[in-house]
This record gives C-alpha cells, structure tokens and sequence, in this order.
C-alpha cells in the first residue's frame, strides 16, 4: 500500500468510525441513514486554520459538508437560519402582512 492509499485508507477508516458511533448529521440533526452519504467535517475549516485532529472533525451528510463549504459553524448556521426562513416566506408558511 502506498502512502497516499494508506492515508486514504485512514480517512475512511475514520469516517467509518465516526458513522458508526453517531448516525446524526452534526449539522441538520437528520439522520444519517446510508454510509455513502456521511461526510468527515472539519467544524473550522482547514483553509480557515482549524486542524485535522478527533476534537475539530464531526460526521454530516455530504450535501450538508458541501453547503457548509469553507463557512466558519456560525456563519453556516445564519445561513442555514435565512435559508430556511426563505424557503417558508416562498411556500407562504410565513404572513407578509405581519
Ligand atoms: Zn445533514
């Protein structure tokens, strides 16, 4: 095994772990239901300066990591919060003539 494969080898193994340990996306709170849509996030991005180590990484549904992208947890949550509240005014769950 080479290096390279040997780290993926890794990262995956990890990811496994972390799957099975908890089936909860960190992010939406849904359930996480098949292994090939869980996601290893890193809650401070590594281009933001967070590290590769067990206490900066979380399990979540792939779509969820790529919606978080780079954004810091808080600027992922307004996001998410304005995104959602969006989408209810659209639906017209929400009274405009409040
Ligand atoms: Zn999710």
């Amino acid at each position: 095994m080479s290096f390279e494969e040997e780290k993926k080898y890794c990262r995956l193994n990890r990811r496994w772990q972390m799957w099975v340990n908890e089936k909860h996306c960190q992010l939406c709170g849904e359930i996480i239901e098949d292994y090939e849509h869980s996601s290893v996030d890193h809650i401070i991005p590594i281009s933001k300066g967070g590290k590769d180590i067990e206490s900066n990484v979380q399990i979540t549904h792939v779509w969820c990591n790529n919606q978080k992208g780079n954004l810091l947890p808080w600027q992922d949550k307004i996001f998410r919060f304005l995104t959602k509240h969006f989408l209810k005014i659209r639906k017209g769950k929400i009274n405009r003539k409040l």
